[in-house]
């Protein structure tokens, strides 16, 4: 595996990188080890001015931050600008919230004063993927720098210049070495790596193939680990629905980073009533998308990541069309040799196809038709994942009764979907579990020490047995 950045619009190769050696992967744990046992003693405001000050480098150098993405990964560059602001958003919010998210928490015993206190838990290993270079690590970074866990980072092979620029940042923002150290590891390397017995939490964002084989090796190993995986999100449109809304807002909720998000809207679910309109609107909506270079201000469309990504997605559309899905549109075929998915739409896929219940990673858009939102949110819950969801209805209310109804972990209501630093972002099912970003997302790898004290032991103590006393 060749960690290399390829611009997917030239298919220029831009850089490619050597992988980690032993030596390297020794002396980064060894680092990042110490570092823990020293964090151990510090407070949370000694690190917590470093955020700050690393929320301000992605704000000062937005662009040129901005521009690595878009070489490496192809994304729009407004879109990749609007990810490192967010990025700087998430590294302030656990830089003001930090502090009081891991205050000890006091509990009501007749053993003493009792106290849950949160310590840091250790070496983090963070595998990460390239659909969001950036956000993907500042999640596990920004909350657990502030923790005291130093983080060990293997990110995709097609965004090592992603990871550099990330790692330099932290660099600059003044953190000390080995606060998040970059190797550039084969998957063996990370198995070793999850093995070794300095790590104490394994975090990975990725497909169900990455996060079952990082998973696996982290179970093994009594590693404790969060995983953000996959979706094939539903967008309900209830009986009430808004069109005007919903139809301003579905292509969008699929197209946005070339469709190449987990939470992108993967399940048009329309009830009858609908249809029609909706499946008439989102062609002329996928029609007006102009695809090009990225870098342009004017281009709507982004390529995809690469050439095997789009190779992958263009098998997925015909096996379902060989299953009897309909093609019911492909975008105009656009002159560029950049790896460009055209925005497609398919329809009647039965629970036989071959694409049903399964994610498409791009811009590729399956509508079903249903005949209530009963049926709306059983067909949403019919899948293997539980990522996210949106839904349209009358009022946010009712949208809310449909909402909590779907087996997943975040919905929104009659609006776009977004991740911000305060709202916890996670799945169910095959999506994974544990959660990133907000209150929950500082909460996975810390150490919940439990201090019981007194002065002097409880007169009815005997053997340190608490529960006979306890059943006095
Ligand atoms: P992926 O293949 O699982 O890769 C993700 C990361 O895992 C990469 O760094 C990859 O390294 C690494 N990896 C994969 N297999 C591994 C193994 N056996 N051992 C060690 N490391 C391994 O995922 P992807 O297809 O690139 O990314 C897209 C997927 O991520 C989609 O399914 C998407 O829905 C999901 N995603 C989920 C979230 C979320 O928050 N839930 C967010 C974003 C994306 P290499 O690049 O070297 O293969």
């Amino acid at each position: 595996m060749a960690y290399q950045t390829t611009n997917p619009y030239t298919n220029e190769v831009v850089k490619t990188y050597p992988e980690a050696t032993p030596a390297e992967v020794e002396a980064a744990l060894a680092q990042a080890q110490a570092l823990y046992k020293q964090w151990r003693n510090d407070p949370v405001s000694t690190r917590t001015p470093v955020l700050h000050k690393l929320a301000q480098i992605f704000r000062d150098e937005t662009d040129s931050l901005a521009k690595v993405l878009t070489t490496e990964m192809g994304k729009l560059f407004v879109e990749a600008q609007g990810e490192v602001i967010l990025c700087a958003e998430i590294a302030e919010y656990y830089a003001d919230h930090a502090e009081e998210f891991l205050q000890p928490r006091q509990i009501a015993s007749i053993a003493g004063d009792a106290q849950l206190e949160n310590h840091p838990l250790g070496v983090l290993m963070a595998v990460e993927p390239w659909n969001f270079p950036y956000y993907q690590i500042m999640r596990i970074f920004a909350p657990n720098f502030a923790i005291g866990d130093p983080i060990v980072l293997k990110h995709a092979a097609i965004t090592p210049g992603s990871a550099l620029a990330f790692e330099d940042a932290v660099r600059r923002a003044g953190a000390p070495a080995g606060s998040l150290t970059n190797l550039f590891l084969s998957y063996d390397q990370v198995s070793q790596v999850v093995a070794d017995d300095r790590v104490q939490g394994v975090a990975l964002t990725g497909s169900e193939r990455g996060g079952t084989a990082v998973a696996e090796v982290a179970g093994k190993y009594l590693k404790k680990t969060t995983m953000e995986l996959g979706g094939t999100d539903a967008f309900i449109v209830a009986h009430d629905a808004d069109m005007a809304m919903v139809n301003s807002i579905a292509p969008r909720a699929r197209l946005y980073n070339a469709g190449q998000v987990c939470t992108s809207s993967k399940r048009f679910i329309v009830t009858e009533n609908h249809y029609d309109e909706f499946l008439a609107s989102l062609k002329q909506a996928f029609a007006a998308v102009k695809l090009g270079d990225p870098m342009d201000p004017t281009t709507s469309l982004a390529p995809m990541n690469s050439k095997k990504a789009k190779e992958k997605l263009q098998a997925q559309v015909d096996a379902a069309v060989a299953g009897g899905a309909t093609l019911a549109f492909v975008h105009d075929p656009v002159d560029s040799d950049g790896q460009f998915f055209l925005p497609t739409i398919l329809t009647d896929i039965t629970k036989d196809n071959p694409a049903y219940g399964k994610e498409m990673f791009g811009p590729v858009a399956q509508v079903y038709k249903v005949k209530d939102d009963d049926e709306a949110v059983a067909l949403a819950n019919d899948t293997n994942y539980g990522l996210g969801g949106i839904v349209f209805a009358g009022t946010g209310d009712y949208g809310a009764q449909l909402a909590s109804r779907i087996e997943t972990g975040q919905v929104y209501v009659n609006t776009f979907f977004s991740s911000l630093p305060e709202l916890e972002f996670g799945g169910v099912k095959k999506s994974g579990y544990g959660r990133e970003l907000g209150r929950e997302g500082i909460s996975s790898f810390v150490n919940q020490e439990l201090v019981v004290k007194r002065d002097k032991p409880n007169d009815n103590e005997f053997g340190g047995l608490v529960l006979p006393f306890h059943l006095n």
